[in-house]
C-alpha cells in the first residue's frame, strides 16, 4: 500500500507528496476530518513515503521496500504511534513519544509519530506535548489525526499545518466497497445501502480495526431509538448504551435517520432515504407526522450533545435529555401510542 491507495482525498494526497519530492515535510501536521475516511491509513502512508528507499517519481512510497514493509506491519523503529486506550491518551504515552522523538533515528530519514484522535489527549498530556511542538526535534515529523479538531487546544492547533479529508462520493464508495465487502455482501442492494449508511466514511463499513459492522450498527440504532421513543416509564433497563462509544454510534444513526426524515417530508421519496425501507412500523409513524421544524431543532441538538460528550455526562440524564427532544417529533398526545 501507498499514498495512490488512499481514495477520494486528492488534494490531501498532493500536498503530501510534494513535501515528500521537496524534502520539505513540516515538523507538525494536523490531518482532520470525519472519522472513517482515512486519515490515519495516509498518515501511516505519509511515513512510508518519507522512508521508502525506492521511492516514486512522483514522491509517494514504492510499497515495497523493507522500510515501507516494516512501516505496514508496525515494525519500524522509526515510526511511533500512540492510540486511545478506553477513549482516552495519557500522559506517560506522550511522555514515552517525546523521549522517543528525541533520540537520533535508527534507520530512516525521518522520525515519524502519529497520534491518533488526538483530541482524547487528556489536558496534562495536550500541555506536555506542546512543548514537543514548540521545540520539535530534527528530522521528525509529528502527525495528529483528529475527527473533532476543535477539541485539541488553539496552541496546539496553530503549530500544525493543517490538511483537511473529506467523505468520499458515491463513486469512489462504491469503488472501495466492491472490492473490499465479502461475497454475500455485495449483492446490489446491500451494497446500496452500505453506501448510503456509511455517509462517504468506508472506515465505518469495512472497520479500521475494530471489526464495525455498519449493518448491525444500524439494528442496534433503530432498537435503541424504539426503546426510547416507545418503552414506558420504569419499564426497560435505560439507558441501553454501555460507553461512550456506543453514544456516538447512536449520535450517528440519529443524524441519518433526521436526514431521512428530512428529505422524505420535502421530497415525498422514499427511495431516497437511507434507513428508510428497514425502519420498523412504530418508528414509521414518526415519518408522517414529524414538523420540518422540529426535525431541524433535534439535528442541531444533536450537534450540542455531541459536543458535550467530551465532558463525559450522566447516561441515564442524557438519556432522558435525548428521549424528551425527540418524542417531540411523535404525533400529538392524543394520537401517540401507548
Ligand atoms: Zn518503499
Amino acid at each position: 500500500m501507498a499514498l495512490k491507495d488512499v481514495i477520494g482525498q486528492e488534494s490531501a494526497i498532493k500536498i503530501l507528496k510534494s513535501a515528500v519530492l521537496k524534502r520539505k515535510a513540516a515538523s507538525a501536521y494536523l490531518f482532520h476530518g470525519p472519522s472513517g475516511i482515512g486519515k490515519r491509513l495516509a498518515a501511516l502512508n505519509f511515513a512510508k513515503a518519507l522512508n521508502c528507499t525506492a521511492a516514486e517519481g512522483d514522491g509517494d512510497a514504492c510499497g515495497s521496500c523493507t522500510p515501507c514493509r516494516r512501516i505496514e506491519g508496525g515494525m519500524h523503529p522509526d515510526v511511533l504511534e500512540v492510540r486511545p486506550e478506553k477513549g482516552v491518551i495519557r500522559i506517560d504515552e506522550i511522555r514515552s513519544l517525546e523521549e522517543a522523538l528525541s533520540l537520533s533515528a535508527y534507520e530512516g530519514s525521518f522520525k515519524v509519530a502519529i497520534v491518533d484522535e488526538a483530541h482524547l489527549m487528556k489536558i496534562e498530556a495536550a500541555n506536555a506535548f506542546l512543548k514537543c511542538l514548540e521545540e520539535p526535534p530534527a528530522g521528525s515529523v509529528i502527525i495528529l489525526v483528529s475527527s473533532a479538531p476543535e477539541r485539541l487546544p488553539d496552541t496546539i492547533r496553530s503549530r500544525c499545518q493543517a490538511i483537511g479529508f473529506k467523505p468520499l462520493c458515491g463513486r469512489d464508495m462504491a469503488l472501495l466497497l466492491e472490492d473490499r465487502i465479502k461475497e454475500p455482501d455485495k449483492k446490489g442492494k446491500t451494497l446500496q445501502s452500505l453506501i448510503g449508511l456509511s455517509m462517504g466514511r468506508p472506515g465505518l463499513v469495512i472497520g479500521n480495526g475494530k471489526g464495525a459492522d455498519i449493518l448491525k450498527k444500524r439494528q442496534d440504532f433503530l432498537k435503541a431509538l424504539h426503546e426510547m421513543l416507545f418503552s414506558k416509564p420504569g419499564g426497560s433497563k435505560n439507558p441501553v448504551w454501555a460507553d461512550k462509544e456506543e453514544i456516538e454510534d447512536f449520535m450517528d444513526g440519529l443524524e441519518l435517520f433526521l436526514r431521512d426524515l428530512l428529505v422524505l417530508r420535502t421530497t415525498g421519496r422514499e427511495d431516497l432515504l437511507m434507513l428508510g425501507p428497514e425502519v420498523p412500523g412504530e418508528l414509521k409513524t414518526i415519518f408522517k407526522t414529524a414538523e420540518e421544524e422540529v426535525i431541524i431543532d433535534c439535528y442541531r441538538g444533536v450537534t450540542e450533545i455531541r459536543e458535550g460528550l467530551v465532558y463525559n455526562p450522566n447516561k441515564s440524564i442524557l438519556w432522558n435529555y435525548t428521549a424528551g427532544m425527540l418524542k417531540r417529533l411523535l404525533p400529538h398526545p392524543e394520537k401517540r401510542p401507548g
